[in-house]
Order: C-alpha cells, then sequence, then structure tokens
C-alpha cells in the first residue's frame, strides 16, 4: 500500500523535468533579464557561474558578470552563495527579488492534502517549500503530533489545524523509517499496516523520511524526534 501511496502523490505532484537550479544567476535569470551593470553582457549568453547579484537591503538591485567583479566584489559573491537560499527568490509586486537567509525561520502553512484525504493511513504529511513549511494533517491525525514541531509557532499551528478537523490524541509509539524513493523535502507519518510489511498490529506510526533529508527539515523538528530520523538514517548506510 505504501507503494501506492507514493504513485499517487507523484501522480498529484510530477517531479519537475529538470532539477532545481538553486545558483545564484540562474535562479535570478527566471526572475529578471540580467544584465552585467558594468560591461552590460547578458547572463544568457554566458556560462553563469560566478555571477554576482548586487543586493540593496536584501532586493537584488544588480548584477555583475565574473570579469567585472573586483576581488572584493568577488569574495562577496562567495559570502552570498553560502549565507542566501537561491532556492527560495521571491518576486514582490515592483519586481523586485529578494533571497531569505539560508536556515531563517520559515513561515507555516497548514491544511489538508488529497493523499489524505483518500487515505487515512496517513496522519501527517510535512513538506518544505521553503521559506514555507507546509504540514497537512486530518481528522484520522493522531493529534499528539503536533508535539513532533521544535517551533512553538509551529506546533501551535498544527495543534490548532488538528482540534479543527476533529483530530484525538492517540496511544501509538513512533518508529521511524528511511525510504530512498521520498523527496528530501518531505516527511511522512503513515499507519504501520500501511506498509504492509511485518505484519498488521505493531500499532505504531511511522515516520518516513528520505536518507538525504533537508537539514531545514529536519531542523523543524524538536530534537528527540530530529535524533530519531539522524539515527535511523545513520542505521540504513
Ligand atoms: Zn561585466
Amino acid at each position: 500500500m505504501w507503494n501506492a501511496i507514493k504513485r499517487k502523490r507523484h501522480a498529484r505532484h510530477p517531479e519537475p523535468e529538470e532539477p532545481q537550479v538553486r545558483d545564484e544567476p540562474k535562479a535570478a535569470a527566471e526572475a529578471a533579464d540580467i544584465v552585467c551593470d558594468r560591461c552590460k553582457r547578458s547572463v544568457l549568453q554566458d556560462d553563469s557561474d560566478g555571477w554576482n547579484v548586487v543586493l540593496d537591503k536584501g532586493y537584488a538591485v544588480g548584477f555583475l558578470c565574473p570579469d567585472c567583479q573586483t576581488a572584493e566584489e568577488n569574495a562577496e559573491a562567495e559570502v552570498h552563495e553560502a549565507t542566501l537560499d537561491y532556492g527560495a527568490g521571491q518576486m514582490d509586486e515592483d519586481g523586485r527579488v529578494r533571497w531569505p537567509q539560508k536556515g531563517s525561520s520559515h513561515s507555516i502553512a497548514v491544511g489538508g492534502h488529497g493523499a489524505m484525504r483518500e487515505n487515512k493511513a496517513i496522519h501527517l504529511l510535512v513538506s518544505l517549500e521553503p521559506p514555507v513549511l507546509h504540514v497537512a494533517v486530518g481528522p484520522q491525525s493522531d493529534a499528539r503530533l503536533s508535539a513532533l514541531f521544535e517551533n512553538e509557532v509551529c506546533r501551535k499551528a498544527v495543534h490548532e489545524e488538528m482540534s479543527r478537523k476533529g483530530a484525538e490524541p492517540g496511544t501509538r509509539d513512533l518508529a521511524y523509517l528511511v525510504d530512498s524513493d521520498m523527496d528530501a523535502t518531505e516527511v511522512w507519518v503513515v499507519e504501520d499496516q500501511a506498509m504492509a510489511v511485518g505484519g498488521a498490529g505493531a500499532h505504531k506510526l511511522l515516520v518516513i523520511c528520505s536518507p538525504d533529508i533537508d537539514p531545514y527539515l529536519l531542523g523543524t523538528f524538536a530534537p528527540e524526534y530530529a535524533d530519531s530520523m539522524r539515527e535511523a538514517i545513520h542505521a540504513q548506510r
């Protein structure tokens, strides 16, 4: 049944044709026509490696090609690369692009999910689309699962959404499963029966994650749960 769940999920969220580009100029190129401030060369005529974004109050206000950067600006580019989350650029209404700091606190969106409505074995579905953490719950969710989250605001939001949907606390223990087919930005919590392995009735909830789980996603879980996920990943290797 777990495979059926996954197939359904992939059908619902088809994988992008190309992996998401996380480096600075290409992510920016999607949002704006990028031209070097000094030599006016377009990023499209160039191997985009090494371009720097010129920031003002976090907004991109210009770009510099590698040839036009001073050593200092080149160093700045390295710092940007290390500190900004280029996968999460957002354009405001004026067309200005800004990137959040890596590891900055994510906002949270709680709600439901089609897969959960169809399959009552799914208790919780967490996915990270920087800078937003999405948490889907349903009336079948074990209400104690709100305690999984490290952040108080997050925990409260999940708890309230569960209450709203009529979820009640259960009595199951958690077990951890590492699945290399999982997206690194998703964590699912399902009934062990859904796995159709080890027989029914173990009465556990399985926390399923990728061995390559996004560290920022892992960081949204309370330390004891994050540690258990790390241990499960470590044990698999
Ligand atoms: Zn230039």
